[in-house]
């Protein structure tokens, strides 16, 4: 079967890697693609923007699956746009992809089937927002923008003036949503579920590491760095996690007409009281793919296909390697802000010497060697028995790529290292 893959970031390179070891697969297809995902797949200059111009391809090569990696082709409805040219797709409708382009939406949701979250008000004006913070919440308080933000829509206020900085921002132009929300105390982690609408096939757990500086400070990212599985989500929590919260969700969705296919994320707080949602992704998330990939041990085309056709019921469980996968995210220095194209990269070939994997998310070939062109550059990744040693093992691989324009967190996996994993 051939495939068509859509997206230019570590987490396309590491389901691309990881679909060519599908027994089933013939040809893999990229858009845009990056360089590296080049090593394994044929790129071709297609615009998921152009819902007809994706299906003439997809007729044209004899595409029987399309899987969509990034979040902005699916909210804005190019798997409804597949499915009505009857072509297998993985990744959600349009309207269950309002679980992520709508905060908003998916608290309504929770409220509606008992979902455990975060306490939270709805608002559209600078007035709503001023009552509801002064009758509502106590400090510190969580502000989101409604929409997708790249992860950049949310401010934990911990005074009345950072609120106020943050509504101002928000209502500049007037107009907006938004959702101000209760603080949740806790630890986060990441849950992916892959579901066809109806079953569900847990899916593997990770940690990510959203602040750019060590330790976690400084501003949030996309990502600099992950490690699956996650811990401190046991496997009572997890199951709780399923059962409280992924198991109502699609249940309220298929029931009312929305039924979500594809891989559920979902971004949870392990609070004293259990497992709540912060948030939900309609994608797998960046850089935990890579993470997931390296341990996911069954056929990764197969198990698409089937949450894309609705036979996931009829799947075993899926499997995964007992050992731990880190990933460390090499950025542009500047990133998040600006960040400086144009750096060079090289020694991937030593890194992968080093036993590290090495997946390109910005990166691009100029007069035949390899550049920086985006935020996050590369996610180098490697396995090992525990944190340690898997923190040990990508670190050694990191070191042995010279990217002199670029930085990399050192502290990949702390926290678990702090509790002796
Ligand atoms: P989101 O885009 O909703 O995932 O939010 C980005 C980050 O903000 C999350 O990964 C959390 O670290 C933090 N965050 C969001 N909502 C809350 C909340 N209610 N309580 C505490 N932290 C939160």
């Amino acid at each position: 079967m051939n495939v068509l893959l859509l997206g230019s970031g570590g987490r396309e390179h590491a389901l691309a890697w990881k679909l060519v070891q599908s027994r089933g697969l013939d040809t893999l297809y990229a858009a845009p693609g990056n360089p590296g995902i080049a090593r394994v797949a044929t790129l071709v200059p297609l615009d998921a923007t152009d819902h007809s111009a994706v299906v003439a391809f997809v007729r044209e090569h004899e595409v029987g699956l399309v899987v969509i990696g990034p979040e902005a082709p699916l909210v804005d409805g190019l798997a409804d746009s597949l499915r009505a040219a009857d072509v297998p797709v993985f990744g959600p409708s349009k309207a269950a992809a309002q679980l992520e382009g709508s905060k908003g939406f998916t608290k309504d949701l929770c409220l509606r089937a008992g979902i455990p979250t975060a306490g939270y008000v709805r608002v559209k004006s600078r007035e709503e927002a001023d009552i509801a913070l002064a009758r509502t919440f106590s400090l510190p308080v969580v502000i989101k923008a409604d929409g997708l933000a790249a992860g950049k829509g949310v401010v934990i206020a911990f005074s009345a003036a950072e609120a106020d900085a943050a509504l101002d921002a928000l209502f500049a132009d007037g107009e907006a949503e938004a959702v101000i929300e209760e603080f949740l105390e806790g630890e986060e982690a990441s849950l992916f579920v892959l579901t066809d609408g109806v079953a569900l096939m847990p899916f593997g757990s990770a940690q990510d590491h959203k602040r750019v500086g060590e330790g976690d400070t400084g501003p949030n990212t996309g990502g600099m760095g992950a490690y699956s599985p996650a811990l401190v989500l046991t496997p009572a929590l997890e199951r709780r996690a399923i059962d409280e919260i992924v198991a109502p969700t699609v249940a309220t969705m298929a029931a009312e007409g929305m039924p979500f296919s594809g891989v559920l994320y979902a971004g949870l707080m392990l609070t004293p009281q259990g497992p709540k949602l912060i948030e939900y992704n309609a994608r797998f998330g960046d850089p935990e793919t890579q993470v997931l990939m390296m341990r996911f041990q069954g056929d990764l085309l197969a198990t698409m296909l089937a949450t894309a056709e609705g036979r996931l019921g009829d799947m075993p469980a899926a499997q995964f390697s007992d050992e731990t996968a880190l990933t460390v995210v090499m950025a542009a220095e500047g990133y998040p802000g600006t960040p400086k194209a144009g750096g060079a990269i090289v020694g991937l070939d030593s890194a992968r010497a080093a036993g590290g994997t090495v997946f390109h998310a910005g990166t691009r070939l100029e007069d035949g060697g390899l550049v920086a062109s985006g935020g996050r550059v590369l996610a180098v990744t490697a396995t090992g028995d525990d944190v340690a040693t898997a923190q040990a093992n990508a670190y050694r691989a990191v070191e042995a790529i010279d990217f002199a324009e670029g930085f990399y967190r050192r502290d990949i996996g702390w926290r678990e290292i702090a509790r002796g994993a």
